[in-house]
């Protein structure tokens, strides 16, 4: 192992959010002043599984503390990844500052939606939910179980990932399918949550007006979905009862024809976890260009697939816009969000240049610069990026959760 530290800014007390994905954890650390969240230092360990690397920088950037491991050392999983955060919280005494840890997680079921407090029977409840998302659930929760050994007092929130979409319409919940299987749970649940839920508190202070109306949302990541809004609530939405569906991703194939799994099963003699493999990680982008997950890496190839790869990508997000704005009656407001959403405007134009049809044009030189409004001064409706932040979301909700439970909050 190979590492360097160094101290964050001495803040105050401390909200620690933590991240915890089937490859990364992430966290950020907010120091807590008059009720105000200050981003203090962020950070994450990657490549769990591979080749493990901490690195953890300042608000500004600043790099704070990096390490290395060998590829796929021994025994270096989930926990080993959270030891390693805590060990750098150890060691610059911010450990001591922290007054609640609030987890994303990213499912809550029929019981959870809003944000909290995590205690024994919460865990058993989402321990429970773990069959419908066997590969998310478990590495939320065993960051969830390590701190409670470990820090059995510390306050934990857990923030769900489709507690933003749930009350919608039955009509948008439901699968045609028999009756019994709804009732046992089998809906489209809807995921990416706590990211909406970022983004309308933005456009509430951004554009009013917009956020009471009709809305669409891309989060365009490594994940991909989309959702249709009305006032500021989820009406519709690309991701279903798992992470796969809707939009196609960096290795998940999105919306398929479940007629495809019965083929490759009988066929094939495909079983659940070559399945599973298939579609959460060898599918969507990496897939159809043979070449890689990361759309920079498409852009930046000469090969045939690569940019048939992108065609596709584009081209399916159009057309769930198109059935989106279908479900709230028209479109007020697109707004990029996400790695992609965020950073690419080539993308961003290609499909606003579809999308002409809906009204839709961009400012050239305002998408080049990708920051707030890039459509043309009064043009509906109005494009829009607009940074996604989940981890300030979680922080927000950890700070309410906690203050309303009356512990002890700075
Ligand atoms: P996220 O999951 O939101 O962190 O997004 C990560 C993904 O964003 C990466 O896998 C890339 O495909 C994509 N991305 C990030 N920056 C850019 C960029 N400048 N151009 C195109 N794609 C990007």
């Amino acid at each position: 192992m190979t590492a360097t530290s160094q101290q964050p800014a001495d803040l105050g007390a401390l909200i620690l959010t933590l991240n915890a994905g089937s490859s990364s954890i992430k966290f950020a650390l907010y120091s807590v002043a008059d009720g105000d969240l200050v981003l203090t230092a962020k950070g994450q360990v990657e490549g769990i599984g591979t080749a493990p690397r901490f690195l953890a920088k300042a608000a500004d950037g600043t790099r704070l503390a990096e390490s290395y491991w060998e590829p796929v050392e021994a025994g270096f999983g989930h926990a080993r990844a959270l030891r390693q955060i805590w060990h750098w919280l150890v060691e610059t005494a911010a450990d001591e500052r922290i007054i609640a840890v609030g987890h994303r997680v990213a499912h809550g079921g029929e019981r959870y939606a809003d944000p909290v407090l995590i205690d024994p029977k919460v865990t058993e409840d989402l321990a429970a939910l773990i069959p419908l998302v066997p590969l998310h659930q478990p590495n939320n929760l065993a960051a969830i179980r390590a701190v409670a050994t470990d820090l059995p007092d510390l306050p934990q929130v857990a923030c769900f990932d489709t507690g933003f979409h749930r009350g919608r319409p039955l009509v948008s919940e439901q699968f045609a399918l028999p009756r019994a299987l709804l009732d046992r749970g089998l809906k489209r649940y809807g995921f990416h949550g706590l990211s909406y839920e970022f983004i309308v508190a933005q456009l509430r202070e951004l554009a009013p007006d917009l956020a009471t109306g009709r809305v669409v949302v891309a989060h365009l990541g490594s994940g991909c979905s989309m959702s249709a809004l009305r006032d500021g609530r989820s009406i519709e939405t690309t991701m279903s009862f798992s992470a796969l569906d809707g939009l196609p991703m960096g290795t998940r194939c999105g919306t398929l024809d479940p007629g495809v799994l019965l083929y490759l099963m009988r066929e094939d003699g495909l079983g659940v976890n070559d399945l599973e493999r298939l579609l959460y990680q060898e599918s969507g982008l990496l897939g159809l260009s043979g070449i890689s997950n990361d759309l920079r890496d498409l852009k930046a190839s000469t090969a045939p697939t690569a940019a048939a790869a992108i065609d596709y990508f584009i081209y399916r997000i159009g057309q769930h816009l198109g059935a989106l704005c279908a479900t709230i009656g028209g479109l007020d407001a697109l707004i990029f969000t996400a790695g992609i959403g965020e950073n690419d405007p080539d993308t961003r134009a290609r499909i606003c240049a579809n999308a002409a049809w809906l009204g839709i044009a961009i400012d050239a030189a305002a998408n080049a610069r990708g920051d707030g409004c890039i459509s043309p001064p009064g043009q509906t409706p109005s494009v829009w990026v607009i940074p996604t932040d989940e981890e300030r979301m979680i922080a927000r909700h950890t700070l309410a959760v906690v203050g309303a439970a009356g512990l002890p909050a700075a």
